[in-house]
């Protein structure tokens, strides 16, 4: 059987969760911390990164960076994972669900300035399967009407818009390293920062409130209570097994990129056929091969296409509901304008297996599988 997903393991793991286990200091902010938040620093070009137990921890504390309040609207896409929403549902803000383009599956940078009202504050692009949302025309908006931009960059590590890292680009953005993603701590994730005075109260958020960041750095001689927080920081024992990962990024990423061009090679046939849609990547994103995805015709041939693969021993998997027909959804947003692509692609969209390891010979069944569905 081909599992739709193997959490990443390269050996290099062990060694230094062993570390951090001898230097007997396993709560947050040890040395593999450190080592974590200075190399997405410089890797990722961006000015602070901290490492949070969860994206959904990141997204929620920059949903309180914000300054988000009850009845600020947000404008997101529908089509997206439940944290992108209940991280600003939580401050008691209104989600304003707008459409998404048909290609990327990303947040329609043109149907945003429409949906913008005197109550909004937040623009949130989700950078779907790694692949850069048009960043330009989005601050731009938020520019004119004073508006952040917290970018959920969940899947899009290593993927790029115009040259800058995903996640560097708006105000706040953050990352995932779950194990679904494509490096991994297990749970995990990061704050990206763009500004010093950011750093300063995520920094306390992350820590209960209290400003004992500084005071490990020797900047204040007691530490107390001084803002709202809660406790966003991972285990050092997380943090070495994500250094172990960051070690080996160069080959983790090649592996994912040869299994992304060997699908999208392969299933140019289909698509010229008129069976099955691939990927598009437009020319202002560098992705990091975080998924493949096809789209068939219909829902229907979908669930159709997992069964017969499921049968043939190729796990499929779709996602996501979007999120404003759900319960939740509707009571908790709004879709502006018309939902003209994000439903009727929602349920075409299938993902294959992609992981790190895979090997040559599940790449392989996998093609033949699907090339089966089609022309048996
Ligand atoms: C995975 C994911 C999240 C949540 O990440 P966690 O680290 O599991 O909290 C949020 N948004 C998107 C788009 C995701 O893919």
């Amino acid at each position: 059987m081909i599992d739709f997903n193997i959490p990443p393991h390269t050996g290099a793991e062990e060694q230094y969760i062993q570390e951090a286990i001898e230097k007997r200091k396993l709560c947050g902010d040890g040395m593999f911390t450190r080592r974590c938040s200075e190399w997405m620093e410089q890797t990722l070009a961006v000015r602070h990164a901290l490492l949070t137990t969860s994206c959904t921890h990141a997204l929620e504390m920059a949903a309180v960076l914000t300054n988000i309040g009850t009845g600020d609207e947000v404008i997101m896409p529908s089509y997206t994972f439940v944290s992108t929403a209940n991280a600003f549902v939580q401050r008691g803000a209104h989600i304003v669900f707008t459409d998404i383009r048909p290609d990327t599956m990303n947040l329609d940078e043109r149907l945003v300035e429409d949906a913008v009202t005197p109550r909004t504050k937040v623009i949130l692009p989700v950078h779907y399967a790694g692949v850069a949302c048009d960043m330009d025309p989005l601050l731009d908006i938020a520019r004119r009407y004073h508006l952040k931009v917290v970018e959920d960059a969940a899947q899009g590590i290593f993927s790029y818009y115009k040259g800058k890292a995903l996640g560097s680009i708006g105000d706040y953005g953050c990352l995932s390293f779950h194990e679904t993603k494509n490096l991994t701590m297990g749970e995990g994730g990061a704050l990206l920062l763009q500004e010093d005075e950011s750093l300063k109260k995520a920094e306390i958020i992350r820590e209960k409130g209290t400003n004992r960041s500084q005071f490990f750095r020797g900047q204040i001689d007691k530490y107390t209570w001084v803002d709202y927080g809660s406790s966003y920081l991972p285990s050092e024992l997380n943090a070495a097994y994500l250094w172990g990962q960051f070690t080996m990024f160069q080959e983790i990423q090649q592996d994912r990129m040869e299994t992304w061009e060997f699908y999208h090679q392969a299933f140019q046939e289909l698509e010229q056929a008129g069976y099955a849609a691939r990927p598009v990547i437009p020319s202002y994103a560098r992705h990091n091969a975080h998924m493949y995805y096809l789209k068939l015709e219909d829902l229907d041939t979908r669930t159709r296409f997992i069964s017969y693969l499921k049968e043939r021993g190729v796990m499929a998997v779709f996602h996501y509901i979007p999120l404003h027909s759900s319960p939740a959804g509707r009571k908790f947003g709004r879709f502006h304008g018309e939902d003209k692509y994000t439903t009727r692609e929602s349920e075409r969209l299938v993902r294959l297996p992609l992981f790190y390891g895979m090997g040559q010979e599940s790449r392989e069944k996998v093609v033949q599988t699907v090339k089966d569905f089609f022309t048996v």
